[in-house]
Parts: C-alpha cells; structure tokens; sequence
C-alpha cells in the first residue's frame, strides 16, 4: 500500500481501503495494472479471501473464466475507459472454489486531471436471484405448454424442484386422513411409484400439515427433530415441503428431500416451493374441471343420440352409424347385414291393455336387446314399434341366430307377463349389403322383406 501512496499522491489505496471497509456491498479496489489493492469486509466474505491473501493478486483470480478477465480489461479495466454506469453480470469463484454469478458496477477511478488511479468494481452475489428468475421462467413456459398433458406437467414441475433446490427427490402426495398417498414423483433411482402409501405420521409431511405451511429442515440429525421416524426409515436428511391447495381445500403436499444435508434454506426457497405447491393445485384443479367436462360432454352426446323410453340408439344414432359402417364395409370389403324389426299388432296391444303397456313393451324390449345383443352389433329404434340392427362383419347364419333368440325372448316377455293374454311377436325383414348401396337403398330393402313377413303371417324372418 505504501508503495501505492507514494507512486499516487492525493488519493492513495489507504483511504480507499477505509472508505470503503465499511459499505454493504461487496468493493474491489484494483490498480491499474489490476491488482487489487483493496478488498472490503463484504466482498472478503463473498469471495472468501483475507486481506492479506489477496493483497496485490491479479483481480483474475476473482473470475470464473479467464475469458471474463480479459474481456472487461478491454471493455472496462483500463487507464483510457470511461466511467460507465451500467451494471453487468458476471461469473465469479470464491477462494474455495464456489462459482456464483454477479451483478457488478465499476470501471476506473480519476483524478481532477483525469487520469485513471485505479479501478473500483461493487459486486452483488446475484446467484440465487438469477437462480430463481430461470426457475420462474422454466415453470411458465410448464404451465402454459398445451403440449404437456396433466401428468407430464407435474413431473416437469417436480424434476423442476429437484433442480432449483438440489434435492434429487420429488413428491407430489395426496392425504386423506392419516394416509399420505403418492401421486407422483421424482426419484434418482426410480424408488418411489404412484399409489405408495405411508403413514402420514412418519413423513416430514406432517409437519406442514401440522402448520398448514412450508417447512423445511437442511440438516436432520443435528437438529431437533434428529429421532424422527422419516429420518430414522429412510435417512432424509434435508427436507422442503409445502400445502398442496386444491379450489381453496387441502389435497396434499409436494416435498423435496434428500439423503444428504444441504445448505440452509433461504426466503427464496420457501417462496419458490410454495409457488410450486401452488401451481400443482391449479394443475390438479384444472385436471379436476377437464375431467367434469369430459364427463358433462360424454353425458351430453350419450343423452343425443339415446332413445329415453328404450335406451337403445335413437334414429339421429342409427343412420350415423349406418352411414359410418356402411363406408367402413365398402372400404374393407366387408359384409354387413341390416335387419328392421317390428312388433306384431302392437295397436292391438295398445288397445287392449293401454298406452301404457305399450311402453313398457318397448322399454322391456331394450333391456332384451342390452341382454341379448353381442358386442359389434348395433340395435336402435328407428320410430314407432320399428328398429334396425346392423351387423357388420357377419355372415347370414351369425345374424338369424341372433335374431331367433331375440323373437323368442320376446314370445316369452318375462317382465310383462303380468299382462294377462298378452301374445308379442316380431316381424323382422334382413338383407346384406350389396354393391352401390346407400344407406337409404339398404333400408328399403329391409323393409320390403318386412313388409313380406308381414304379409306371410308375421311372427318371423323374411331375406334376400
Ligand atoms: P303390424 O303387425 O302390421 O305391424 O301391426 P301394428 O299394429 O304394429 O301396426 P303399425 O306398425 O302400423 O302400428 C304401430 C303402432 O304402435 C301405432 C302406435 O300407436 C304404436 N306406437 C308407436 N310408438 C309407440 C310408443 O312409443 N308407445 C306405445 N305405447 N305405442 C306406440
Ligand atoms: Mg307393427
Ligand atoms: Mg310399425
């Protein structure tokens, strides 16, 4: 220093150094051969060097990348550079070897005449802050990512945390009661599954169920909680957790941990996880409101193409699904059968025993059908006492077997044999699919061959 007072009369690194011990921020102050001549308390304590370990070291030493150095040499350290305002954010590396970024404000110092007597930098450790940004940053684009589905939103979120806070494990848990189930999670060695359950009372869990709040412990077995039945089954030795909210009621947690012990936890990292926990509550809620659409759309459609008295497919069904089926057989060369069915003097039935038990002819004949009707075949009321069956890929002999057992169910009408002389039969016409048919041609076939059992006697099968 002394060596500097002398070279430097006027402003020597002495009084420099005594300006600025005392200030918050961490203060560089180099020659301009950039050698440091002056580390405060703040930036001794950022960068890990005493006083005297530093004294007259290149300011290189302070840089991650030599690169940096020799960049803001050019840029900022030397005896021709301006006074500039504007901050910068650069990598820096502590004496023990920490690498953290930044944010830095200096350039040279001038006499009145306006000679360059050293440089001064004021350092801000910009690490955790930057951290966090890049964290914020990374669960947006999550969030609002159409491409992700629920579950992979999640698991971005989780490996999001393990991440941000340098714990390799991530749980996202539902509780009820006293148990804690998983959802999911993140684990190094893929130890953990959804639908493991554990008792609430052995997971740090409890603790933020207990506070309704984040809690978080960095060093288990020296701190108070040391003989905690978590530390004692799985040895987790650090811990962040935090409420998972789901339309303003408690669902769960979403926690971080690990086996080893890691630096205290900081404000940033109660908020940051608290963030999370709360967007994994939107993502769920959400998940929660697709799901009732889902179900009011599936309702919805189920209740437009429904028949109400026989809960067979309505007509508006039917000929989408001829139509449908139709173009699938043309396409694929396959055979189809469709058959129209009609009750036998249904206004004789109607008649004798009321409206009313013609309606539950009908609604007896679609439990029948529902019963009866093999899977791929498709039966819906075409109006009236009138219905079609279609049977794709099937052969002739398939379809009269069906149908026999259908006509004779009906001839027995079990549930309504509380009618008194009641006599049902059907009269079904069925013809398969030829070339150039539409759906229309099809139909008028069938019913043509209707019309002939009709006129034959009823009560059976007429067929091309
Ligand atoms: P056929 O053997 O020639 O078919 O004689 P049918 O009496 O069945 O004659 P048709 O098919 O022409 O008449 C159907 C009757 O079915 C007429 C109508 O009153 C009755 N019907 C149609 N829809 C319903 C319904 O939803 N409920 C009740 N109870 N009756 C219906
Ligand atoms: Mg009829
Ligand atoms: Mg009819």
């Amino acid at each position: 220093m002394e060596m500097i007072a002398e070279e430097l009369p006027g402003l020597d690194a002495r009084t420099l150094a005594q300006i600025f011990e005392h200030i918050e921020t961490a203060t560089v102050v180099a020659t301009i051969e950039r050698k440091i001549v002056c580390m405060n308390a703040a930036a001794r304590s950022l960068f890990r060097y005493s006083a005297e370990e530093i004294y007259l070291q290149s300011t290189e030493v302070l840089y991650a990348d030599k690169a940096d150095f020799i960049a803001l040499g050019k840029q900022r350290f030397h005896a021709d550079a301006n006074c500039t305002e504007e901050p910068y954010v650069v990598s820096y590396v502590s004496a023990a070897g920490d690498v953290f970024q930044g944010q830095t404000s200096g350039g040279p110092i001038k006499s009145s005449q306006g000679d360059t007597l050293f440089f001064v930098a004021m350092i801000q450790d910009e690490s955790a802050r930057i951290a966090a940004e890049e964290t914020l940053n990374r669960l947006h684009s999550i969030t609002s990512s159409r491409q992700l589905t629920f579950k992979e939103r999640i698991q971005a979120i989780l490996e999001l945390g393990t991440v941000h806070f340098g714990l390799p494990i991530g749980i996202f848990s539902q509780i009820s009661g006293d148990q804690y189930v998983i959802q999911q999670a993140v684990h190094p060695d893929d130890a953990l599954e959804e639908g493991m359950k554990f008792d609430l009372g052995i997971t740090y869990c409890s603790h933020v169920y207990q506070a309704d709040d984040v809690q978080g412990f960095s060093h288990v077995s020296e701190s108070a909680i040391a003989t905690h039945p978590c530390f004692e089954n799985f040895g987790l030795e650090a811990y962040l957790g935090a409420p998972v909210f789901v339309d303003g009621e408690r669902y769960g947690t979403l926690n971080f941990s690990s086996v080893c012990p890691t630096r205290a936890f900081i404000r940033q990292d109660i908020e940051i996880i608290r963030l999370l926990a709360e967007w994994v509550g939107h993502e769920v809620a959400r998940e929660h409101d697709l799901q009732a659409l889902e179900r009011a759309h599936y309702q919805m459609e189920e209740l437009a193409n429904t028949d109400k008295l026989t809960g067979l497919a309505n007509r508006n069904c039917i000929e989408k699904a001829l139509q449908d089926q139709l173009v699938y057989a043309t396409k694929y060369q396959r055979s189809m059968v469709v058959a129209v069915l009609d009750f036998d003097h249904f206004k004789t039935i109607n008649d004798r025993f009321g409206h009313q038990a013609g309606d539950e002819v009908l609604r007896c004949f679609g439990q029948l059908v529902s019963r009866l009707g093999r899977k791929g075949d498709f039966y819906g009321r075409w109006g009236g006492e009138e219905f079609i069956a279609l049977f794709p890929d099937t052969d002739m002999s398939g379809v009269f077997i069906a149908l026999e057992r259908l006509m004779d169910n009906v001839r027995v009408a079990e549930p309504i044999d509380h009618y008194d002389g009641l006599k049902l039969s059907l009269s079904i016409g069925v013809t398969s699919l030829r070339d150039g048919d539409d759906p229309e041609s099809i139909v008028r076939r069938a019913d043509r061959l209707l019309y002939q059992a009709k006129a034959s006697g009823r009560d059976q099968i007429q067929h091309d």
